[in-house]
């Protein structure tokens, strides 16, 4: 067993663990990397699938994220929008397709009401509620102890309305079914995102990539660290407490020993109980880790030899509550003569066509992006799902969020360090909780904590 020492030892390189270790590397500080796989990044994950260049994991950036914007610039990578030029479409309860320009669906003016009052509504909620600590609102227990899904019907009996609304926070975001999270849960992914007609509007939360895949975030940030960073390396048991010489920790993988005054967790908190702990963690940690899980989605691309829905003057922007593929996007990458597509497959309908064949799941994904484009949806020349329920070392997609009431119970303790040992992940963010703009900030916050002595 070979042995390391150092001041602080992270486990997990994905955005926040490598945040926290560049910070940590700048002030003068020691570390070493720990990472599980064999590739950096976690959920961040740029791959050559057939010859085209797909973005696996996280690609967006929006314009209020701004440690991940500082971080693209001191990377020196560059970013290009989306492209969203004409109409998007939207496909209604009995399956006729729409297409519209602007924000709100094209539905009857009575649910366009309620959609604009829905949103209002949420808007002035948001605005009452800190993203770092949702449950310092007055009302977080009793907005904790409804259902999102159940809150949507005491607001409005319009059915439409309350799909639509719910899509964005539950299909789009959670990933979970709207009746599986509350009203405060949904709060804090609005509130994350600056409001929640940020979360509605496209342009905003889906405005830029970054040119070659964002993973290139943590690549370049670990290239910049070196030989800090271990690949391979699955931390299986932390020893901590005062055994430790110098009440420190020791974090072990099959091969190595990295002894160190601090340990920072960077991984989705799911996985904190893949690790074995000596003394085990406290009472508290062991209760508030089990209220937390992953969302699910599957991420679908189809690649095309031509963007052929822009012919047609589409955007790509498609969405319906009612459609397999609850939202899909153009995603075609810089400078790429081929057109792609992006679609969403989320909670209860991917586990639906995870009971299909590998062909029956490909022919309904395929079928429900040709009620938006039209038939030559049907026949991509590359076709991919990003399946992360899968993953051993992630579990979900795309990030974990409280189960009902846990937030309001337990939030307050998630990033409460642990003796020497700290937490850190886009999952526990207040400012871009679920996205990587959160989960640099984490990085950044905890290291702060530890050159800070806290
Ligand atoms: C399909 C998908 C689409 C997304 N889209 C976007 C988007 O468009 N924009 C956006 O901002 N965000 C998006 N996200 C979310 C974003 O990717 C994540 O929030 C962010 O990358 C998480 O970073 P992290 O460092 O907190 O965690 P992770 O990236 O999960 O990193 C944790 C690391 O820890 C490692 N690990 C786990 N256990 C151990 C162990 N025991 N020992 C050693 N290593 C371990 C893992 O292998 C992993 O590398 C998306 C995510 C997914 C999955």
């Amino acid at each position: 067993m070979e042995r390391i020492d150092t001041d602080v030892v992270i486990v997990g390189a994905g955005a926040a663990g490598l945040t926290a270790a560049t910070k940590l590397v700048a002030a003068g500080r020691s570390v070493v990397v720990l990472e599980a796989r064999d590739r950096v990044g976690g959920r961040l994950w740029t791959d050559t699938i057939e010859g085209a260049m797909l973005e696996i994991g996280g690609q967006w950036v929006s314009p209020d994220q701004d440690a991940l914007i500082e971080t693209l610039d001191e990377l020196g990578l560059e970013t290009y929008s989306r492209y969203r030029e004409g109409e998007n479409v939207y496909i209604d309860k009995k399956g006729e397709r729409r297409l519209f320009e602007g924000e709100i669906f094209p539905v009857p003016a009575k649910t366009e009401g309620e959609i604009v009052g829905l949103i209002e509504k949420l808007d002035e909620l948001v605005a009452q509620i800190d993203p770092d600590e949702p449950w310092a609102h007055p009302k977080a227990k009793e907005l904790d102890e409804i259902s999102f899904a159940h809150w949507l019907e005491t607001q409005t009996d319009d059915e439409e309305a309350r799909l639509n609304i719910g899509m964005f926070i539950a299909g789009a975001m959670l990933t979970k079914p709207d009746h599986a999270f509350s009203a405060l849960q949904a709060l804090l992914m609005a509130a994350s995102a600056g409001s929640f007609s940020n979360l509605v509007d496209a342009d905003f939360i889906l405005d830029k990539r970054v040119v070659g895949g964002l993973q290139q975030v943590p690549l370049g940030l670990a290239e910049r660290l070196g030989e800090r960073v271990r690949l391979g390396q699955a931390v299986r048991t932390i020893r901590w407490g005062t055994d430790v010489p110098g009440a420190g920790v020791v974090a072990v993988t099959d091969t190595l020993e990295v002894h160190a005054a601090r340990v920072i967790l960077a991984v989705p908190p799911i996985l904190f109980s893949r690790i074995s702990y000596d003394p085990p963690l406290p009472r508290r940690q062991h209760q508030l880790h089990q209220h937390l899980s992953m969302g699910f989605v599957i991420k679908v691309h189809a690649v095309y030899e031509t963007p052929f829905w822009r012919d047609a003057g589409l955007s790509g922007t498609a969405f319906s509550p009612y459609e397999l593929c609850h939202e899909s996007y153009d995603n075609t990458n810089h400078d790429d003569p081929r057109g792609t597509l992006v679609g969403f497959v989320s909670d209860e309908e991917a586990d639906g066509v995870f009971t299909l064949s590998t062909e029956e799941r490909k022919a309904r994904i395929l079928e429900s992006l040709s009620h938006y484009y039209g038939e030559q949806a049907l026949t991509p020349v590359v076709y991919y799902e990003s399946d992360w329920g899968s993953e051993e070392w992630t579990r979900g997609a795309y990030a974990a969020s409280f189960d009902m009431g846990g937030l309001a119970r337990y939030g307050a303790d998630l990033r409460t360090p642990v003796g020497p040992i700290h937490f850190a992940c886009s999952d526990m963010a207040g400012k871009g909780y679920q996205h990587v703009d959160g989960a640099i900030r984490m990085g950044r916050l905890v290291a702060a904590k530890i050159l800070e002595g806290r």
